[in-house]
């Protein structure tokens, strides 16, 4: 290897991990535009995988399930998301079963957004870490969301830290966080972990940012903070899609930086199933293609 390579891949290889969101689109036609957009375009960052969500009550369940295997057969590492909510226990083990049998090695465990009106009685992601760690002892790394801003139907913020700590010790070894603009709630989760006693890697999830709307509209939804400063700024760029995503390449890119100086073990970008923003950052950060 020649010195500039060895020197960009030492350099690459300082940098945490890489990993991909992606949903499972509508149909063939749209599978095979993510497959040859933006799974190809991203994949050449080398990711240590790629993720496949989950729809709300398992509404997507067939279509998780094939992008998976579709990503499996490329050689990407797929995980799919698996929510407990709105699925039997036999449709659950048939989906883990068969996820075994391919070959899949990591799931993210969740609850799943709760569809209003079910009159489900209430269930959590630890039940779902439990049932898969007794079905599959080891086979399965499993990881868990995690809210630096607080989940917005936790009880008060000691009780969503508590448990997040019961989900976790029911068998996660890693987490992935729901997106936010401001680090101080990152660092104020990773103490609030420590003084629980927990040291499983918490990864940043990353919010390119792409349309105002549909991110304000998101952002309330989840409990997202999308801080004043930030919000007047992007609406600023409102009437000019080329800037906005100019500016919100900036602020992502300055956002993972500080990210990087405090040590996370790895950023996990929310593509939506779109690339031009996320490679961009990437390649800001250091990240190569190759
Ligand atoms: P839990 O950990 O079960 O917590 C849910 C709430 O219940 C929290 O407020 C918690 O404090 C509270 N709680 C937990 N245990 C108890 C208890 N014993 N008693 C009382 N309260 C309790 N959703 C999807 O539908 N599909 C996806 O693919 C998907 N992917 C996601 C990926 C990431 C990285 C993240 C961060 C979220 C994702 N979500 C997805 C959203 C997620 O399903 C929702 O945020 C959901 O509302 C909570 O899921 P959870 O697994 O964090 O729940």
């Amino acid at each position: 290897m020649g010195s500039m390579e060895s020197i960009m891949s030492t350099s690459q290889q300082s940098l945490p991990e890489l990993s991909f969101e992606f949903f499972p689109p509508q149909g063939d036609d749209g599978v095979e535009r993510l497959l040859n957009g933006a799974v190809a375009k991203l994949s050449a960052f080398h990711p240590s995988y790629c993720s496949v969500t989950y729809g709300a009550g398992g509404s997507t369940r067939s279509g998780t399930q094939a992008l998976v295997e579709r990503l499996l057969e490329a050689g990407i590492n797929a995980v799919p998301h698996l929510s407990v909510g709105g699925s039997s226990d036999a449709e659950l083990d048939q989906l883990t079963d068969h996820y075994q049998h391919i070959g899949v090695r990591q799931i993210l465990c969740l609850r799943g957004d709760q569809l209003s009106g079910s009159g489900q009685r209430p269930v959590y992601a630890k039940g779902l870490v439990e049932r898969l760690r007794s079905r599959y002892q080891d086979h399965f790394e499993l990881s868990v969301a995690a809210y630096p801003e607080i989940h917005p139907d936790a009880a008060s913020a000691d009780a969503d830290i508590e448990h997040f700590v019961a989900k976790v010790n029911a068998g996660a070894s890693s987490a992935i966080t729901q997106y936010f603009y401001n680090c101080d709630a990152y660092a104020f989760f990773l103490d609030r972990c420590a003084a629980a006693g927990l040291s499983v890697p918490v990864t940043v999830g990353i919010m390119p940012i792409a349309n105002i709307e549909s991110l304000q509209r998101f952002s309330a939804k989840v409990g997202a903070d999308i801080p004043r400063w930030l919000e007047k700024a992007m609406l600023g760029h409102a009437e000019d899609a080329k800037s906005l995503t100019a500016f919100g390449i900036d602020v992502v890119t300055k956002l993972c930086e500080k990210l990087l100086q405090m040590g996370v073990p790895g950023l996990h970008f929310y593509t939506l199933n779109r690339w031009g923003a996320t490679r961009q950052i990437c390649r800001n950060l250091g990240y190569r293609e190759i």
